[in-house]
């Protein structure tokens, strides 16, 4: 039997995606993905719409969402799998955590035109078609459209990168925040993308241990984000702490991101994954 192709991140246009989510649906479902989670930033105003066109294509999908966290000063990406979307806390929560983006982006708009790059916020609305979601990924399109980058990786390397200067920092939820709501809304709470966060080895602990007590349960081991030495240090790290392992895309576009929708290794046929229970969890 062939494994079956999981993919449970990935974005729409209701985040800082180029397609609709039944676009991502279908092309997920051209690529042989079998289970797709659609994890808008902060948003799961897509997941009826992605739900829909996957019953039509025959595809499975799940609920999904990246929560926006600040933690020890970083931001830390949780994604939330399986749940129910219209569980009132969690809505709440989420529109709670994407009331800060307008403000940090004329802020960001600001910044970015004392280096020498006017009309930046202006530039970064043509690219949102959800007007509460606007993030950085919309600016650095702006600014290759602009012709002040060749692409959207080269601005996050010179100016909106987590360490830049064109980038400004919120206070989003708190880990407790992100990982209560999945919780609470039946789901399950996965550190996305452990290997980009520029913490300490005693802050990675911190945040390991954390999550675990406030009910966390999975970390992304194989993603679009990681090398393929940093996948062997997070398959460990998953080894060690007893964690769930999940693997997704992280796909945003057809043309800007480096794997594609399903195309990504397996996880390590040691680790259990994530969706092992999950025939069980079916609701009937
Ligand atoms: P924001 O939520 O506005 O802070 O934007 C975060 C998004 O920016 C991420 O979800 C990625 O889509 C994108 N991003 C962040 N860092 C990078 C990077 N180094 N290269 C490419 N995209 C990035
Ligand atoms: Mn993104
Ligand atoms: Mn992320
Ligand atoms: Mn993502």
């Amino acid at each position: 039997m062939t494994e079956r192709n999981y993919d449970l991140h990935c974005h729409s246009n209701r985040s800082d995606g180029i397609l609709a989510p039944a676009e991502v649906a279908a092309r997920a479902h051209a690529n042989g993905v079998d289970v797709l989670a659609l994890t808008d930033h902060d948003e799961v105003s897509g997941v009826a719409e992605v739900m829909q066109a996957g019953q039509s294509l025959g595809l499975h999908v799940v609920p999904g969402v990246e929560i926006s966290v600040t933690f020890a000063g970083l931001t830390v990406h949780i994604v939330g799998l399986n749940f129910d979307p219209t569980n009132a806390d969690l809505v709440a929560g989420l529109a709670a955590t994407r009331l800060g983006r307008t403000s940090r982006a004329i802020e960001m708009g600001k910044r970015l035109e004392s280096m020498g790059m006017p009309g930046a916020y202006e530039g970064a609305l043509q690219f949102v078609s959800n007007p509460q979601m606007i993030g950085r990924t919309h600016f650095a399109r702006y600014l290759v459209q602009a012709g002040f980058c060749p692409d959207v990786q080269t601005v996050f390397t010179k100016y909106l990168g987590d360490d830049r200067a064109g980038q400004v920092a919120v206070q989003w939820a708190t880990l407790e925040q992100a990982v209560g709501w999945i919780n609470g809304a039946g789901g399950q709470a996965v550190i996305a993308h452990p290997g980009r966060y520029k913490f300490r080895p005693n802050q990675f602990s911190a945040l390991f241990d954390t999550f675990i007590e406030l009910g966390g349960v999975g970390i992304e081991v194989t993603t679009g984000s990681h090398t393929s030495d940093e996948a062997r240090r997070y398959a460990d790290v998953a080894r060690r702490y007893g964690f769930l392992a999940s693997r997704g895309s992280d796909f945003h576009s057809p043309t800007e991101s480096r794997i594609d929708l399903g195309r990504l290794p397996f996880l390590p046929a040691d680790l259990k994954p994530v969706w092992h229970d999950w025939e069980d969890r079916r609701p009937t």
